[in-house]
């Protein structure tokens, strides 16, 4: 029996999680948590709605937290995760992409594993399983591109929540479907390969594939290229970390190969910002990418309330990431800083806008 506890449980991840624990035996919820939505009819014996994440996982005792929690609230469940080797499925990829080199020095203390749940590096995980470092010569995440693909800047001056959320491929929570159309999820998903895999950043390359059937890609030095297929359904990475290695069935179709179609398209990185911002904040290293995604955060919800323009988003990420005072990020207490300062730093371009 594994030991699940599920944090974001009420969540668009956490719905799919609770599907997949329930289809599989050797899976047992010891604890849910959510934030304010309650858990009435969530089935496990430690529910929690609010409050400290890490007391609730003191008591579940788990041998695998999925951390769905959205943005840096999830940090200190993924900390708290990582310092006890106790294995991370992680969704929430605010945390790893804030917290990046903290959360890999309680690994490697904790001695567990990060099992991700996002689609992309679940695929390249397994595109890298097996194989030693030096044979790997770029890392390839893939986007759908959001409901904006395609679109020059100035057909982006109007477009509000409502367009956003309209995304193409994937049904997911609000906050990661506005990053979808800015391209800030691939930003965020481009820091996270980063920690996850150890690649650095010119080895690791953004493509758009508009049908999201190919989830990643590893290039060899020998030329070839493994990429991983699928139909974009949550289920099958959250059902991969869950169950590692066993890779457990999912009442997925086999894919119809016939009926895909597979193209390929670069970025456009003028009109969509938040992916060369994402880039530069990862490359600064140190509090930069906690800055990028703090700012990011505010941005969206402004924007999810109608006090901000779609385009304003990146301006109050690029203006927070130039103003904010980076720092080497030594320990939880200088992360929780360099975030309360940056999003202080991103309201105040807020007002300013
Ligand atoms: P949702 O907005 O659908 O759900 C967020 C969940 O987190 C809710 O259960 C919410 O509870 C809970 N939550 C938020 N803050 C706290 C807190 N402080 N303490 C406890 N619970 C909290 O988000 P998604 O499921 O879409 O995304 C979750 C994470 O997974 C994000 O980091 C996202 O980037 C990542 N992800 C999501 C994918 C998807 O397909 N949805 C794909 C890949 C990654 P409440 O209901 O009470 O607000
Ligand atoms: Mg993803």
């Amino acid at each position: 029996m594994r030991r699940v506890a599920l944090l974001g449980a009420t969540g668009s991840i956490g719905r799919q999680a609770i599907e997949v624990v329930q289809a599989h035996p050797e899976l047992e919820l010891c604890a849910a948590a959510s934030a304010s939505t309650p858990l009435d009819d969530v089935d496990a014996p430690l529910k929690q709605v609010g409050g400290d994440l890490t007391e609730l996982l003191e008591r579940a005792r788990p041998d695998v937290v999925l951390n769905a929690v959205v943005g840096f609230a999830g940090v200190h469940a993924t900390l708290w995760t990582l310092e006890r080797g106790i294995d991370l499925a992680l969704a929430n990829k605010e945390s790893l992409v804030a917290a990046g080199p903290l959360a890999l020095a309680a690994r490697e203390r904790g001695g567990g594993r990060i099992l991700p749940v996002d689609s992309e590096h679940s695929a390249l995980l397994q595109c890298l399983e097996g194989r030693s470092p030096e044979q790997v010569e770029t890392l390839v995440l893939t986007g759908s591109g959001g409901p904006f693909r395609g679109r020059a800047r100035s057909e982006l001056v109007d477009v509000g929540p409502e367009q956003a959320l309209a995304h193409p491929t994937w049904r997911m929570g609000p906050k990661i479907t506005v990053d979808s159309a800015t391209l800030a999820n691939k930003g965020l998903e481009l820091i996270e390969a980063h920690f996850l895999f150890g690649v650095p950043y010119e080895r690791i390359e953004v493509v758009i594939q508009p049908t999201s059937i190919v989830h990643g890609l590893v290039r060899f030095r020998d030329g070839a290229a493994l990429a991983h297929l699928g139909y974009p359904d949550m289920r099958v990475p959250i059902s991969y970390a869950l169950t590692y290695p066993a890779r457990a069935a999912t009442p997925l179709p086999s894919l119809d190969l016939a009926s895909l179609s597979l193209e390929f398209a670069a970025p456009d990185l003028d009109t969509f910002r938040m992916l060369p911002l994402a880039r530069e904040a990862g490359e600064l290293g140190g509090s930069a990418p906690c800055v990028y995604n703090a700012a990011n955060e505010v941005a969206v919800a402004a924007f999810l309330e109608g006090r901000l323009p779609f385009l304003g988003i990146a301006e109050v990420v690029e203006d927070a990431l130039a103003a904010a005072e980076l720092a080497p990020v030594r320990d939880l207490d200088d992360l929780v800083e360099a975030d309360r300062a940056a999003r202080a730093l991103a309201e105040g371009a807020l007002t300013a806008a």
